[in-house]
């Protein structure tokens, strides 16, 4: 103990209470030259320093860069203030009511500068459970660093030096593979719960293990993001669905105790044999896809996630004894109000999702003119693939799925021959539905 202490004192490294100033990490150290870094960020920076301010690349993007990711986007962080750095550049626009942020526009790219923020005080507004309602006051940079969340994202580059400044020793954190909190990490969480999902989020993403401290005090804390806008846990599980490690995500959110909160209804799904086979299967192929570079559609993910939700409701509907389309329509409404109340899925994206699930059992009729009428479906592409994934979850018959496989890709005067006789209910049902169209999938054919 004495020993360690001696050696600390003269080793000149600083206590780890000192936290005002950073430690300048040189390009020898950790390789980062700036032609790592997008023009955009870089040209931005230099301007604002030329105007006598200070400019960092900030965040995700020096964390990602230190461990030989690809950054999403580079954000900068500055002194100036808003006004001060619309002032520097032609092509930028203040947004953003409460905290400003400024949109400066290089190119092809759109750079965000953020000025550095304030430390929290006996001022800052909160709710009863202590999450932070107003967070606008800027600050230092030692003050902006210790508001971030985690140690590997309170780096600041420069693109001048090539330097890194770092404040709570991000860089050997994940040079261990540790995600750290700054800080008490209870403190941290109550004040924004939305950092326990960041954490998984960012620990599966970047391969990082949560430190102890940080990831032991989550189990209890969860029930706290209850307490969260729907709005911004929507924005937010679209980041962690769409991070191209969506099963990591999901797999670790699980263990940590943190999926009830979320989508209410996930537990469940995720109990229910059937439903984890089909949400895992339709995460496996959306992290793929992100993976090589192909877009993701958020409708067709959250369709997923609540199908089997949507399938229990329905049954229980049906055995009610409701007739069939309409009870689908019933179990779709049930489920996504359900959903609702805790995530702000959009108007437009819950439009779409309930296109994509009413248009499942149309797969089901192979005779006659209706298959064409499906194909004709601006979303049949979607609704295919879904139906795919049913069929690969064994919900369905594989037989359905590669008869449609088929039926698309044969050339037109093949498709007659594959269609199905038409069976002695069919006609009559057909000529009801033309009378009355109001519901079911087939009052547009
Ligand atoms: P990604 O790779 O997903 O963009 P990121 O860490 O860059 O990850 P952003 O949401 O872009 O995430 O945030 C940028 C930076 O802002 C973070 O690196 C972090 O320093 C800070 N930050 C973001 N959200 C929070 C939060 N809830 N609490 C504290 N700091 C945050
Ligand atoms: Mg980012």
């Amino acid at each position: 103990m004495i020993r360690k202490l001696i050696s600390r004192v003269f080793s000149g490294k600083k206590p780890a209470a000192n936290r005002h100033e950073p430690a300048v990490i040189p390009v020898s150290s950790h390789g980062i030259t700036r032609d790592r870094i997008s023009s955009g960020s870089r040209r931005t920076c230099e301007t604002l320093q030329q105007h006598g301010y200070k400019a960092y690349v900030v965040g995700g993007a020096v964390r990602d860069l230190l461990i030989g990711a690809e950054p999403k986007d580079f954000d900068v962080a500055t002194d100036a203030t808003p006004e001060q750095v619309r002032h520097c550049f032609r092509r930028s626009r203040i947004i953003g009511r409460r905290f400003q942020i400024v949109h400066v526009m290089m190119g092809q790219e759109t750079i965000e500068v953020t000025t550095f923020r304030g430390a929290l005080d006996a001022n800052t507004k909160k709710d009863e459970h202590g999450r932070v309602l107003h967070d606008n006051v800027f600050g230092t940079q030692a003050e902006d660093a210790a508001r971030r969340d985690f140690t590997a994202n309170a780096l600041y580059y420069d693109p001048a030096t090539e330097a890194v400044l770092d404040y709570h020793h991000g860089v050997g954190d994940l040079k261990a593979k540790t995600l750290r909190m700054i800080g008490e990490p209870r403190a941290r969480y109550r004040e924004d719960p939305v950092r326990m999902l960041r954490a998984v989020r960012l620990a599966a993403k970047l391969g990082l293990q949560i430190d102890p401290e940080a990831r032991k005090p989550i189990r209890d804390m969860a029930d706290l993001l209850e307490n969260v806008p729907p709005a911004r846990l929507f924005d937010e599980m679209l980041k962690l669905l769409t991070s191209g490690f969506s099963v990591k995500c999901l797999t670790q959110l699980r263990d940590e105790g943190l999926h009830h909160g979320l989508l209410p209804l996930l537990d469940v799904i995720l109990e229910q044999p059937m439903g984890e086979k089909f949400v895992m299967l339709a995460l496996a192929n959306t992290d793929d896809r992100v993976r090589r570079g192909k877009g993701t559609s958020p409708s067709f993910l959250f369709a997923t996630l609540l199908w089997h939700e949507v399938l229990a409701h329905w049954e229980k509907l049906l055995a009610e004894g409701q007739l069939k389309i309409p009870a689908l329509y019933q179990a779709m409404d049930h489920v996504l109000d359900v959903q609702g109340e805790k995530l702000a899925i959009t108007r437009r994206i819950t439009g779409d999702i309930k296109e994509l699930w009413a248009l499942q059992p149309r797969f089901e009729q192979r005779a006659g003119k209706r298959p064409y009428a499906l194909l004709e479906q601006p979303r049949f592409r979607a609704a295919y693939d879904f139906l795919v994934l049913r069929a690969q979850a064994g919900e369905i018959d594989m037989e359905i799925a590669d008869w449609w496989t088929r039926f698309q890709n044969v050339e037109g005067d093949k498709r007659g021959e594959m269609l199905l006789p038409e069976q002695p209910g069919d006609k009559k049902k057909r000529r009801r539905r033309k009378k009355k169209p109001a519901a079911g999938p087939s009052a547009s054919e």
